[in-house]
């Protein structure tokens, strides 16, 4: 069912059990829909659905319940917004995009960049990573970078910990210093979260290794230590 998707075999056949489960609800309970031409496939669902069901295998609860619609591309997506121009009247801008989270709306895929996901699964990029670790983030109707946890002292941790290696992501991209985390995740703490996320389930030991705090609170939210499969710590 799986195909190439290598971090599977780490899983013990319990959780893979788990895993199909979860990923067999979620292809039937998603809205595909396909976009620019594209014909959504069964391999298209399955490998979106495997992706985005890796990072709460740990979890409880119905953690996609917003999630009924994904959009896929077939390739990066252009999309045109009003932006405001030094004091005169707002223009349309139009940007390139590999995918989008709306708060409790859609989420929306280039399947081209999802299928990288899988053919690159260690270079610390991966879209679906990235845009359902902002669904997650979203749950409890915030898009700041902060999911929901569980209790005070995990918070206190977070805020601490998660806070001082974002600002030292914004002070490395400010000085141009090379960074183990994209520099994407210095725009604003709902983007380090997706950018950290993508780095701890695709490069687990490096980040360990140059981020040992905050892979503790990756490690501790999503229950689950990806460098063996490990889930339910
Ligand atoms: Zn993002």
């Amino acid at each position: 069912m799986f195909g190439r998707l290598d971090f599977v075999k780490a899983l013990s056949p319990e959780m893979r059990m788990r895993l199909q489960g979860l990923v067999a609800g979620f292809v039937r309970e998603v809205n595909w829909e396909g976009r620019g031409g594209l014909q959504v496939t069964d391999e298209m669902r399955v490998s979106v659905a495997t992706q985005a069901c890796r990072l709460i295998l740990g979890l409880d609860g119905e953690q996609y319940r917003w999630v009924r619609t994904v959009y896929l591309f077939p390739s990066t997506y252009s999309k045109a917004e009003m932006v405001a121009s030094g004091g005169g009247a707002p223009e349309e801008k139009r940007s390139h995009r590999y995918g989008e989270a709306w708060m409790r709306g859609p989420v929306v895929l280039s399947w081209n960049a999802a299928r990288q996901g899988v053919s690159n699964p260690d270079d610390g990029r991966n879209v679906v990573y990235h845009e359902f670790a902002h669904k997650l983030d979203m749950l409890d109707g915030f898009a700041d970078g902060t999911p929901s946890l569980k209790g005070s002292a995990a918070y206190e941790a977070w805020v601490r910990i998660v806070g001082a290696e974002y600002r030292e992501l914004v002070q490395d991209a400010e000085r141009g210093k090379k960074t183990l985390l994209s520099k994407y995740g210095a725009t604003n703490t709902a983007e380090f979260f997706a950018v950290a996320t993508e780095e701890f389930f695709e490069r687990p030991d490096r980040l360990l290794k140059r981020h040992k705090d905050l892979y503790g609170c990756l490690c501790r939210f999503y229950n689950q230590d990806p460098r063996q499969g490990r889930v339910g710590l």
